[in-house]
């Protein structure tokens, strides 16, 4: 049963989380420290960002693009975007990732950048991929303040901590294992503002978009958002857990935000010119879906006419495992919208 559960979350994150490597050779000093065989491991296992770049995004923002492919050996589970912002107070992660050593890693980079301590964390949604690494943080400060959407509270609270921790171990086989779920403890709410450090959080959340538990935060002097998954760019997302309404509806929220720097969950940072892509795109697979399906045709008929017309997307790591599954489920979600 246990098993069965982590093959549906493993097809989850194949949605969520394959696709090639983005490369990016970093020239930052990682030096290893090889006085005692136990400071070797660990600094193996934080090594794990060694070649991927700290890059500042805005005046005190700084966002390290992971890798694209699912977790594995190689990367140990590193495969998301943490990002850092360095305010007046101390230090605000957003997403620091998913196992105590990548944590690790970003606590290092951090430091290269500012010796303030991490006091705040906000954690996107419920994946763990974008939020076991809390536990790194929790372990040099005990009194960090972790953010999140209640649901996200509430669901990793009911098992779906445990299942990632699982997941994570078994893909890495066994790189993830000794990190601990620290499950955030401040709930958010839609519209909340948080100000830390002479820096403002704006808080933006939804009811359903990629997920039930997404939480987009604006900071809103450096005027960047972090979208969480609800955006990913040049890298597919996967569908299972959201709405194709909700999520159109995020990223359209999103466009009319008065940033001019936009993180996605995964794949490259950008203007806001990054959020029309995976729009259009959401919208193509949803608005078609629904019409052939008016039409009385059955999803797999849909899908040849369909990938026509969504060509563009073929080469975004992802496009091939998920293009079917998000046809299915576009089809079931236009016809539960005719019951509302
Ligand atoms: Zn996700």
């Amino acid at each position: 049963m246990k098993l069965l559960y982590a093959c549906v979350l493993f097809i989850g994150l194949a949605g969520c989380g394959s696709g090639d490597t983005s490369k990016q050779q970093d020239g930052s000093t990682q030096t290893a420290d090889k006085t005692t065989t136990d400071k070797v491991v660990v600094s193996e296992k934080s090594d794990l960002m060694a070649n991927y770049k700290t890059e500042k995004i805005a005046a005190n923002t700084f966002v390290i693009h992971g890798p694209l492919d699912m977790p594995n050996v190689t990367n140990k589970g590193f495969m998301n975007n943490p990002g850092f912002v360095v305010t007046g107070e101390g230090v605000v992660v957003l997403d620091p990732g998913s196992t105590v050593y990548v944590g690790e890693a970003l606590l290092k980079r951090i430091a290269e950048i500012t010796d303030k301590p991490v006091t705040h964390i906000f954690n996107s949604h419920v994946h763990g991929d974008h939020w076991l690494a809390n536990d790194a943080f929790a372990k040099v400060n005990p009194n960090v303040k972790i953010y999140a959407h209640p649901e996200m509270i509430k669901e990793a609270s009911e098992g779906g901590a445990q299942s990632w921790l699982d997941l994570l171990d078994n893909l890495t086989e066994g790189a993830s294992r000794g990190t601990k779920a620290v499950i955030p403890a401040e709930a958010l709410s839609d519209g909340q503002e948080i100000k830390i450090g002479g820096v403002t959080f704006r808080v933006h959340l939804s009811e359903i978009a990629h997920t039930k538990t997404d939480a987009m935060i604006e900071v809103v002097e450096e005027r960047v958002l972090f979208a969480g998954d609800i955006l990913t760019h040049k890298r597919m997302t996967r569908m299972e857990d959201g709405s194709f309404r909700g999520n159109i509806a995020a990223l359209d929220k999103a466009m009319t935000l008065d940033v001019k720097v936009v993180v996605p969950g995964h794949g490259p940072t950008g203007g806001k010119e990054i959020i029309k892509p995976l729009r259009d795109y959401l919208n193509t697979i949803y608005s078609r879906a629904s019409e052939m399906r008016e039409e009385g045709l059955e999803d797999f008929e849909m899908k040849d006419k369909i990938a026509a017309e969504v060509t563009a997307y073929e080469s975004w790591p992802g496009f091939e495992e998920n293009f079917g599954k998000q046809i299915s489920l576009a089809v079931l979600e236009s016809e539960q919208a005719e019951f509302e």
